[in-house]
């Protein structure tokens, strides 16, 4: 059985609220926010992070790409501006070995990030 966190999410063992899903992928808001809003979107697929990609993967990403900006629009983050961001191993802050998207609005974001 997988111990990943985030697959618990998608198997719905773990509790999150969900704020979108759909046969690809799910959105649900971080636990531990560092904006108002916080949402991180995962594919359902287990895929490590970004830098696994492959070209077997690249229906699901232009997929999940424009869902996510989709839903940023529905949501109105586009008004104000948002982030978007994926951390790529330790180093850059990746704790959750299974790829995602933050998703960052409500505030003034600083460049570069910290
Ligand atoms: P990373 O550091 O890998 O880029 O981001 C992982 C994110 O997942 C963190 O912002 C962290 O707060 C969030 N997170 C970790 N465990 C859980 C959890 O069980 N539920 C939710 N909703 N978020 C989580
Ligand atoms: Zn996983």
């Amino acid at each position: 059985m997988s111990e990943c966190i985030f697959c618990k999410i998608v198997e719905k063992k773990i509790t999150a609220t969900i704020l979108y899903e759909d046969e690809l992928m799910i959105a649900f808001r971080d636990i531990n926010p560092v904006a108002p809003d916080h949402i991180l979107f995962i594919p359902k697929k287990h895929i490590e992070s970004f830098g696994h990609f492959t070209e077997k993967e690249e229906t699901l990403i232009g997929k999940f790409s424009v869902r996510i900006a989709k839903f940023a629009k529905e949501k109105g983050f586009d008004k104000k501006g948002y982030r978007i961001v994926t951390n790529i191993g330790a180093e850059a802050g990746q704790t959750v070995f299974h790829l995602h998207y933050h998703l960052l609005a409500g505030r003034n974001f600083e460049w570069p990030p910290g």
